[in-house]
């Protein structure tokens, strides 16, 4: 379905972004993955995914808190002869504390990354697409861009503004073959959750397995958390043509999070 398209899954080196690049590469797109971590492993990743679905599959370390580094990605994509034919914004990182002890750089940098990288790479990628008539932006926002929680001052913020970024991107596209939506997962287990349910453990002095159930009990009714695959089904949908009129939509897929 996506053969001779070109992804840019952002933040895929792990987690939620390499299982949207390999649900696309499963369609036929070509990759570039981004993000960080050891260069074997990245390398392991990409020729994997290279194999398993014979398509090319690149990798760009551009740092997204870097605007130069950003627009320096873009400008190697079009010196390749290629253009960004779906966007997956994806990198984003959290920090937990308190409005009151909350640490101004790390303010900084969620806002960077999960935002303002978010503008910066529709920005970059939407004039080729809208010259073919044809693109997909898919945004991962969260359940806390519809909702919040405390301690997420600067992640619920950015990413109810991904949320309000996609319908402005949404809008400004609508006559055009680009759509751009937003997916908002609960609680999915990646190296971001485990942290907060390693803090939680310590902090409470309870097993790991313990922090895990209360974690989920707390916010995702079917206490079961959702899986990167499911995400990677979702943007893949998203990126079909039964998606044409999904316009600024923003996807809960999240356990009954916000149903409630
Ligand atoms: P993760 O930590 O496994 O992945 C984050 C990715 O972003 C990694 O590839 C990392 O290398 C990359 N990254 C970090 N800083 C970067 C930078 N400056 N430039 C480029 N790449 C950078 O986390 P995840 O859980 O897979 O999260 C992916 C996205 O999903 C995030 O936007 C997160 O907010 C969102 N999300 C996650 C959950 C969850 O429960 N895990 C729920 C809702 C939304």
């Amino acid at each position: 379905m996506l053969k001779n398209r070109l992804a840019l899954v952002t933040g895929s080196t792990s987690g939620i972004g390499l299982a949207i690049a390999r649900a696309l590469a499963a369609e036929g797109a070509d990759i570039i993955l981004n993000g960080f971590g050891k260069d074997e492993d990245i390398e392991r990743e990409r020729a994997r995914i290279a194999a398993e679905f014979k398509v090319d599959v690149r990798y760009d370390g551009a740092d997204l808190m870097d605007v130069d580094a950003i627009e320096r990605m873009f400008a190697r994509i079009a010196d390749s002869g290629r253009q960004v034919d779906i966007l997956v914004n994806n990198a984003g990182i959290q920090h937990t504390a308190n409005v009151e002890d909350f640490p101004r750089e790390r303010w900084d940098a969620i806002i960077a990354l999960n935002l303002s990288a978010v503008f910066h790479t529709a920005r970059c990628a939407l004039p080729a697409m809208k010259r073919a008539n044809w693109g997909r932006i898919v945004n991962i926002a969260s359940a806390h861009g519809k909702v919040a929680s405390v301690q997420k001052s600067a992640y619920v913020a950015a990413k109810h503004a991904v949320v309000g970024l996609t319908k402005v991107i949404a809008l400004e596209t609508a006559r055009t073959g680009v759509t751009c939506n937003a997916i908002c997962p609960g609680w999915v287990l990646t190296g971001l959750v485990q942290k907060q349910i390693d803090a939680r453990a310590e902090r409470e002095g309870i097993s790991e397995e313990q922090a895990r159930i209360d974690l989920l009990s707390e916010k995702q009714p079917s206490i079961e958390f959702v899986t990167t695959e499911q995400i990677g089904a979702m943007a893949v949908y998203l990126c079909s043509p039964g998606a044409d009129q999904i316009r600024g939509a923003a996807f809960s897929i999240d356990g009954g999070w916000t149903a409630q």
